[in-house]
């Protein structure tokens, strides 16, 4: 990271014990784990948020990108189902709600969306979706979309597809790339921790398994985004313990293109139940601080990016200027945060990205896959109110 010199908007810090943090900030240094885990503690979000601007503002200026993006999410059978504790959308084989869509089901909900460029597709740890069902699913999509992007599967999921094909990760990855893959997204990840992973999702893929399948990933030159799940029973600590095993694997591969810190939502799951938390969504200060903690921590991960369909379109807009240059796209048809009690909307359209990029005063720019600029969209001389 390059210094910054004198961009950061020091008087909007108050908590004088920023400052040490901020002179490392201007001058390019790496923050250490310690003051990483002072920035979640500091009350002063605005310091926090002065710095993350700066910095985002060196690398990306006023730019805010976007992608006409579809979610797609095939089955919600889950093995997993009993053990994530957090997770609302998962169902057992012969659950009310559960599905598995067959190819023409996949393809008639591509096949939706008039202007899409990428596929964002994920789903649960089902038996009955192997290495064939994604292989022919991406390669229909590739034969009726040529032109759009396949993000799919999570290292969770391709773990669980190389166990029961007894295949190697790189050999499903090599496998699911000559069918179509381009990209994987960075969910499953939760927290590394071990202690919340045994309270949270104690079956799921440990973290040094999820860290090995991206590090074959982008090996195979394969990009993939991280995520930390945010806002349940992890401390401090364990945030910060997770973000340095990003920034780690980071630094050895520069494999991830965006870190997408993902709120916790309690409604309709057991941890919520068991939290008392049904109704209470994460904060919008814990929020920004998340995000605002990314840009700064992760100094070697490009492009940070708000989930609106978690924290609100109104709390990603003002995200935009706690060091976030990417907002989520259109999405289309979202189930998995809704099933949680997200209320959000499952879709927006590409001109309310527009109009909130632009209201906080930043230039809407449309993006590919890989953050490769494909329409920008000028400030309007009226610049639309927020
Ligand atoms: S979080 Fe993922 S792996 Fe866990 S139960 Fe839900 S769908 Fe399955």
């Amino acid at each position: 990271m390059s210094g910054l010199g004198s961009d950061i908007d020091r008087h909007l810090i108050r908590d004088q014990a920023l400052q040490p943090i901020a002179d490392k900030v201007a001058s390019g240094d790496r923050i250490s784990p310690d003051e990483g885990a002072y920035l979640f503690r500091t009350p002063d979000l605005l310091g926090v948020g002065a710095l993350a601007d700066a910095v985002n503002r060196a690398r990306h200026g006023d730019r805010v990108y976007f992608a006409a993006n579809q979610h797609i999410n095939p089955t919600n059978v889950c093995i997993l189902r009993k053990t994530c504790v957090f997770c609302s959308y998962a169902r057992l084989p012969k659950e009310e709600g559960a599905y598995r869509y067959t190819m023409e089901q996949a393809y008639a909900e591509a096949a939706a969306n008039p202007y899409v460029r990428e596929f964002h597709i994920v789903g649960g740890l089902d038996m009955q979706a192997g290495l064939e069902y994604y292989a022919e699913m991406f390669r229909g999509l590739k034969t009726r979309h040529p032109d759009v992007h396949i993000k799919a599967l999570t290292a969770v999921e391709i773990a669980h597809i190389a166990r029961i094909e007894k295949m190697s990760i790189a050999d499903v990855l090599v496998a699911l790339r000559d069918a179509g893959l381009d990209t994987m997204p960075g969910g499953g990840a939760e927290v590394f921790s071990k202690g919340v992973r045994a309270t949270i999702a104690e079956k799921k893929l440990a973290a040094e398994d999820w860290i090995e399948v991206h590090r074959v990933a982008h090996r195979l030159g394969i990009r993939s985004n991280c995520t930390m799940l945010y806002g349940h029973v992890e401390s401090i600590e364990d945030r910060i313990e997770h973000l340095a095993m990003l920034r780690d694997l980071q630094d050895e591969t520069g494999g991830f293109l965006a870190y997408i810190p993902l709120a916790y939502h309690p409604d309709h799951n057991e941890l919520g139940d068991q939290l008392g938390r049904a109704g209470t969504a994460t904060t919008g200060f814990d929020d920004l601080r998340n995000l605002a903690v990314g840009r700064l921590f992760l100094d070697n991960i490009a492009h940070v990016k708000t989930h609106w369909i978690m924290v609100t379109t109104a709390l990603s807009q003002v995200a935009l200027s706690f060091g976030v240059n990417d907002l989520e796209g259109t999405v289309v048809r979202e189930k998995i945060y809704h099933e949680a009690g997200a209320h959000t909307p499952q879709s927006i359209p590409l001109d309310e990205l527009v109009r909130l990029i632009r209201g906080a005063g930043k230039v809407p720019v449309e993006r590919d896959s890989f953050y490769r600029e494909l329409r920008r969209f000028d400030v309007a001389p009226s610049a639309e109110a927020a």
